[in-house]
């Protein structure tokens, strides 16, 4: 039984709860309304959708799937209207009167254990029907079930704590949502403002949706198709809208998975590291969608940090007809979705590794540093990403890099560890003192350029078992070689060892004849166990602590160079040269060790010796 006169209800004790907190909304998250009321009209859609699969006998069954948002300036207002699957008399009490459904219910549930948040949470819940409250004087719902002899109704409210309904003749089949905007949301008549809304949150929604008659969304949902049918310019023509990009993808991974939850996924490497550049930190980008409709646009737990440079999109739906977003709403969820995709991810790298190795290469190039950030930090995923780590070594050719797992492969049966240095460049670890000893042992060792090298050896730590080794470290024992003839016997290397010390005083913790010293004179080992030479340097250019602290190096001489043969005769029959050749040759391996830093004093001393000349 229909009746036209209007009859008063009053809304339930929690919406009257959320309809306080909604109206006390600020400014930045009213603007979600329209993504919530777009989302039910797809919503209404879809279920119609699925209604005409089973029923054949449907109401205006000749009406367009679609969406059509219109807007008025003069009088303020703006309707959202689905041709969808509408709501009889009772299901208006039952869905817009009380709060069974939806994410409002979760929202509540946040703030009642967050209150400090409060309000703040709106736009990452979403409070669906009622997030219209937020900026409407009053609301109007028109709407006509698909049943064929349900009569069309309105259902009215300005969100105080009553609502009407009353018959309403000559409905068409759906739903039409026509709020009165209050006076200071007034913006949201303006058809440029809605449209740059819909454009953000609904871009991808399935069913055309019209803003004053013109089509909005017109890119697809790429991620949800199948991957065999998309073409490269399609993926590209993606990359650039959804991640507002000018470049080409360098890298890009679609994927879905069902267990342990479902999940499409479309993420790109832009062709460019613009942290490199010198361009800002980047902030995570992809973007959370569930069933095409975006949930955030820059959640920063979806995927690990180091992982910032990804974009693309993430949509999960768990239950394909489960019509709510309340599980997305979920922290562990957020949890799972990171733990998959990076997962996958990990496993997508290590296979272009293998398969496309000059691609790899490049992407590495770019991108590397962010591996290496992981595998520093990330304790999770440290040993997936330490195999994606490609280092030159003294073994490969200049530009080209080596895995961990093929230096192993190359380690012969006494190498215990995996040695390293830092420096610069390639010329300036090969024109130093500290590889020449590692050389005629044929022992490889990995070369490190950037700043960060040092930070990522010292907390990766080790590799299959084998300790990463920082080659220029005091405590790295060498094999016994083969002594070459001539150069000084031990009692003259003891006895020029001791006068040294003696000479060079505090500078020197120790000299002692180089196991490692092959064509060089000299070598500076680090003495400090807790600061390497790298680490000094960094601190200073940062000017840290420590920076000033006293530096001792140990000294270690090539008995068979000839400067030392030559000052051994010289320590005796000129002491007072032989002094200013010790102090030279310090100053030497420090310079090499990256350890001198005021040079003026070398510079005096280096003319005085070149009077005698
Ligand atoms: P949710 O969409 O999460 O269920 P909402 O508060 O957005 O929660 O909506 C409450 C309910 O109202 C929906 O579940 C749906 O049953 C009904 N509803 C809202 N908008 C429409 C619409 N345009 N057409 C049909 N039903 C709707
Ligand atoms: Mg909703």
């Amino acid at each position: 039984m229909s009746t036209s006169t209007p009859q008063k209800f009053e809304f339930q004790a929690e919406i009257s709860q959320l309809l306080e907190i909604v109206t006390h909304s600020i400014y930045t998250e009213k603007e979600i309304f329209v993504r919530e009321l777009v989302s039910n009209a797809a919503d209404a859609l879809e279920k119609l959708r699925h209604t005409q699969l089973t029923e054949k006998d449907i109401f205006d069954d000749k009406l367009e799937l679609e969406i059509n948002v219109t807007t008025d300036d003069k009088a303020k207002t703006i309707t959202i209207q689905d041709f969808g699957i509408g709501m009889t008399r009772a299901e208006l009490v039952e869905n817009l009167g009380t709060i069974a459904h939806s994410g409002s219910k979760a929202f509540l549930k946040a703030i009642g254990e967050n209150e400090a948040k409060n309000t703040s949470l709106i736009g990452q819940f979403g409070v669906g029907f009622y997030s219209a409250f937020m900026v409407a004087q009053s609301v109007k719902v028109y709407s006509r079930s698909w049943r064929q002899d349900e009569p069309g109704h309105v259902w009215s409210s300005d969100g105080s704590g009553s609502y009407e309904i009353e018959e309403s003749e000559g409905e068409r089949r759906g739903t039409k949502i026509v709020i009165k905007l209050k006076e200071d949301c007034a913006d949201f008549a303006q058809d440029w403002k809605v449209k740059e809304i819909l454009e953000r949150y609904s871009a991808f929604v399935s069913y055309p949706i019209n803003l004053n008659a013109k089509r909005v969304n017109t890119i697809q949902a790429l991620w949800l198709r199948n991957k065999n049918e998309i073409k490269d310019e399609e993926y590209t023509e993606f990359y650039k809208f959804q991640a507002h990009a000018y470049d080409e993808p360098r890298l890009r991974l679609h994927f879905s998975a069902d267990a342990p939850l479902a999940i499409n996924a479309l993420l790109f490497v832009p062709k460019d590291n613009t942290e490199k550049l010198g361009f800002s930190r980047l902030e995570a980008s992809v973007s959370l969608y569930c069933r095409k409709v975006l949930i955030e646009a820059k959640p920063k737990d979806l995927l690990p940090e180091w992982l910032r440079f990804l974009k693309g999109v993430v949509d999960s739906e768990d239950l394909p007809l489960n019509l709510s977003r309340e599980t997305m709403q979920d922290k562990a969820l957020i949890e799972k979705l990171n733990k998959v995709i990076t997962k996958r991810f990990l496993k997508f790298l290590e296979e272009e590794a293998k398969n496309r190795i000059d691609g790899y290469n490049e992407f590495y190039a770019e991108f590397g540093i962010f591996l290496k950030e992981g595998a520093a930090m990330d304790f999770t995923h440290k040993d997936q990403l330490v195999k994606l780590l490609r280092f030159e070594s003294s073994l490969t050719e200049k530009g080209k890099t080596t895995s961990l797992a093929d230096y192993v492969s190359r380690m012969g049966s006494e190498q215990k560890e995996i040695y390293y240095l830092v420096g610069p460049n390639r010329a300036a670890i090969e024109s130093g003192p500290y590889l020449e000893g590692f050389k005629a042992r044929n022992l490889e060792v990995l070369f490190c350029y950037e700043a960060v090298d040092e930070y990522v050896m010292n907390n990766v730590r080790e590799f299959d078992g084998k300790k990463l080794t920082a080659a220029d470290h005091a405590d790295v024992k060498l094999s016994e070689l083969p002594k070459p003839e001539g150069g000084l016997s031990e009692a003259e290397v003891e006895a020029l060892g001791k006068w040294i010390k003696d000479t060079l005083g505090e500078r020197v913790s120790e000299v002692k004849a180089s196991d490692r010293l092959v064509d060089s004179p000299v070598l500076a080992l680090n003495a400090d166990k807790f600061m390497s030479p790298h680490m000094r340097r960094m601190m200073k250019a940062m000017n840290k602590d420590g920076a000033e602290s006293p530096l001792r190096v140990n000294l270690e001489i090539n008995p068979r160079h000839a400067v030392l043969t030559h000052l051994h005769a010289l320590h005796t029959a000129n002491p007072d040269k032989a002094k200013l050749v010790a102090e030279q040759l310090l100053d030497n391996a420090l310079i090499s060790a990256g350890l001198l830093d005021d040079a003026t004093a070398m510079v005096a001393r280096l003319n005085k010796l070149l009077e005698s000349v």
